[in-house]
């Protein structure tokens, strides 16, 4: 029985969700744009959003980062830091042409599904990618070999796979998916190809794991759960799904406290509380403060797995912050 469960429903109350908001990865791009304007000052120029939140975009442009789609947009010899996202190879290759300073700012366990996915194609695999079309990171590690992958956008996907050999077949994945659709996606590709290889290690990374399962433990004591993070954030959308198939009678995804319509609280007893892990604290303490006005005072904390892990930040910006440390 979880602690939520043993909780008298009593009054109006919230089941906070730990963990919830920040990873490491996330925390570390950030980080990244934060200390290279600082260093080199400002206009920084962003490839893309640098994570999925519209309020962490708002706070570094307003300091003086300048998110553009492309490198074209960025004037020669600037400075460019890439998303958390990751970028394909010619993203690189771009960057040199234009002697951009460029600083790679993709999450360390994006970078090792890359690695995988270029070594599994020198070993000539066939690469089933398992990601939602179109997300930047889909299209920057199918990019590390376009050739040997193919994508596979949820179960509905599978059928329309072809392979050169089902014997050289793995399957590799985004890092944000929903753990359960992925295991079904995979165990429709295994009734398609039994020999079918799995990663060498979890490719859905720990942050997205968490966070969905302690939203399963909350949701079924919910009468809405909602999850702060932005629209454009994979794994903040996974959450609001991860809720209803756990049992949360409804789920809303808010990028702000004030979008929170009280029409959802009307006839609510116990709202479950979490956020993406692009999401910083203050936006959720901030929906913790108006459903407070609402008469929801009674906040429980429901801790499933305590987070400790830290990235450091990209060498070339160590490097360079190093050396204006010396003079
Ligand atoms: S969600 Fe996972 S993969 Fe994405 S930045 Fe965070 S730790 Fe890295």
């Amino acid at each position: 029985m979880t602690e939520a469960a043993t909780t008298p429903r009593t009054g109006k109350r919230v089941l906070l969700a730990k963990p919830r908001g920040y990873c490491a990865g996330v925390d570390r791009a950030v980080q990244t744009v934060e200390e290279a304007l600082k260093l080199y000052g400002a206009p920084i120029y962003v490839r893309k959003q640098i994570v999925h939140n519209k309020h962490v975009v708002q706070t570094l442009e307003a300091q003086g980062a300048i998110f553009v789609e492309e490198n074209e947009e960025v004037p020669e010899g600037a400075t460019v830091i890439f998303s958390a996202h990751g970028v394909a190879p010619e993203v690189y290759e771009q960057a040199r042409e234009r002697s951009l300073r460029a600083i790679d700012a993709t999450c360390p366990l994006v970078t090792k599904v890359h690695q995988e996915a270029r070594r599994f194609a020198a070993e000539d695999y066939d690469i089933l990618l398992i990601g939602h079309e179109g997300h930047e990171e889909v299209v920057g590690t199918a990019g590390e070999a376009p050739a040997h992958i193919q994508l596979v956008d949820g179960p509905d996907g599978v059928d329309k796979i072809s392979v050169r050999d089902p014997n050289k077949v793995v399957w590799l994945s985004q890092t944000t998916l929903s753990v359960d659709e992925t295991l079904e996606t995979v165990a429709r590709l295994k009734q398609r190809l039994p020999l079918l290889q799995s990663p060498p290690s979890d490719d859905i990374c720990y942050a997205t794991s968490n966070r969905q399962h302690v939203v399963k433990e909350i949701a079924p004591d919910c009468d809405v759960v909602i999850v702060v993070g932005s629209r454009n954030s994979s794994n903040s959308v996974r959450l609001v799904e991860v809720a209803l198939d756990a049992g949360a009678r409804a789920g809303h995804l808010v990028d702000f406290a004030h979008e929170i319509d009280d029409a959802w609280l009307a006839d609510a007893r116990t709202v479950g509380v979490t956020s993406g892990a692009s999401v910083p604290d203050e936006l959720v303490q901030q929906v913790l403060a108006r459903l407070a006005e609402r008469g929801f005072t009674d906040v429980d904390e429901i801790t499933t797995a305590n987070e400790r892990l830290t990235f450091s930040l990209p060498q070339e910006l160590k490097r360079d912050m190093k050396a204006a440390a010396r003079g």
